[in-house]
């Protein structure tokens, strides 16, 4: 019996699309070809790219005036594309620092000019979204992180600005409604909640772009990668394919708005548990608790040995928490099925009885 799969990235897909997937590994569209060695020139893969790019605009609800992208690199490739492509020369950038993600991406933007923290957690181990903070007014762009993978917190409320705004969204892009027109820049890396590894979602807006005066590797341009369609070179085929493959299957279970609901439930059953019991407790703050990424510890660590031993049997994979917080997280992604978390939420109400 396939596990369930709490793993925080790469991540669980819809069973569908790994099936649908395996097959055009082997022949594809009926060519008698297999996805991965025909050119990425040739009609059907262009029919992938273009559908793929057609379903992140009607799943988002994207604006006219945005280009949408599928590139390489991960979301740290974006690092320090955003930098290299938004902050002027002699400018400045604000970030909000949330996270190991966050903290990266101000790392690479310092490489290009004035980067301020506008806002940390860092004091509380990134235990909870700072909010109260100002954006001034003369920064080239904003960047913040909507999901913290590892420490189990999201931004329920993006700050109102009328700077550019840059989000990272790699770990919960199309688990709930957004309004892209609130921002100029998303990003996200496929392997949390789109697709495998190996290819990078941008969505931009054109109009931002083109105006730091500094040169910009080829490669490092949006504009070349929107000019070209995202064929400037080979596109990462296989990642693209599977990721229009989870959008069809978002889009005929009832898009983003049915996706959003499905997450509640999962993320309140969890929550619930841990708040009823008397041997788990959540690591971060409450009102900032992601739906995709729980982090939770056992308060006697005792225990842990026999809960391991219990999540192993009853085939729950992936549980183990970061490095940097420890415990336990569970990452609950669009693919993952409410039955997974009842599974987990089962052993947890077992052990509580034992305890
Ligand atoms: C996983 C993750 C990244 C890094 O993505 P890569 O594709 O591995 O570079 C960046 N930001 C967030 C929020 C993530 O969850």
């Amino acid at each position: 019996m396939k596990k369930h799969n709490f793993s925080a990235g790469p991540c669980i897909l819809p069973q569908q699309v790994f099936k649908e997937a395996s097959s055009s590994i082997l022949n594809f569209n009926n060519l008698e070809l297999s996805l991965i060695e025909i050119s990425h020139r040739s009609a059907d893969f262009v029919a992938v790219i273009e559908e793929a790019v057609q379903l992140v605009k009607e799943l988002l609800e994207v604006p006219s005036g945005y280009s949408v992208l599928f590139l390489q690199g991960g979301a740290s490739m974006e690092f320090l594309m955003v930098a290299n492509n938004l902050m002027k020369v002699g400018g400045k950038a604000g970030y909000l620092d949330t996270g190991a993600w966050s903290s990266k991406a101000i790392k690479e933007a310092k490489l290009f000019g004035d980067t301020q923290i506008l806002a940390s957690s860092k004091d509380k181990n990134y235990s909870y979204i700072p909010k109260d903070y100002a954006i001034p007014s003369d920064l080239d762009y904003f960047h913040c992180t909507s999901n913290n993978t590892i420490f189990g917190t999201q931004i329920k409320a993006f700050p109102i600005t009328d700077v550019l705004t840059v989000c990272d969204m790699s770990s919960d892009i199309f688990s709930k409604k957004i309004d892209v027109s609130k921002f100029d820049l998303i990003y996200a890396g496929a392997q949390k909640n789109l697709g495998p590894a190996g290819t990078t979602l941008v969505i931009v807006k054109d109009e931002i772009l083109g105006h730091t005066g500094r040169e910009i590797p080829t490669m490092l341009d949006y504009k070349t990668h929107i000019a070209k369609d995202s064929m400037f070179n080979t596109p990462p085929v296989f990642p693209i394919y599977v990721s229009m493959l989870t959008m069809r299957w978002l889009k005929e279970n009832g898009g983003v708005s049915w996706i959003e609901k499905v997450n509640q439930q999962k993320a309140e059953l969890l929550y619930q548990t841990i708040d009823n019991s008397s041997i788990f407790e959540g690591s971060a703050n409450i009102e900032d608790r992601s739906t995709m990424n729980a982090t939770f510890l056992l308060t006697n660590t005792e225990l842990e040995e026999e809960f391991n031993k219990m999540c192993t049997n009853g085939g729950i994979n992936g549980l183990k928490g970061h490095r940097s917080v420890g415990g336990y997280r569970a990452s609950m992604y669009n693919a993952m099925p409410l039955e997974s978390v009842q599974a987990l939420v089962e052993i947890m109400n077992e052990l509580e009885r034992k305890g």
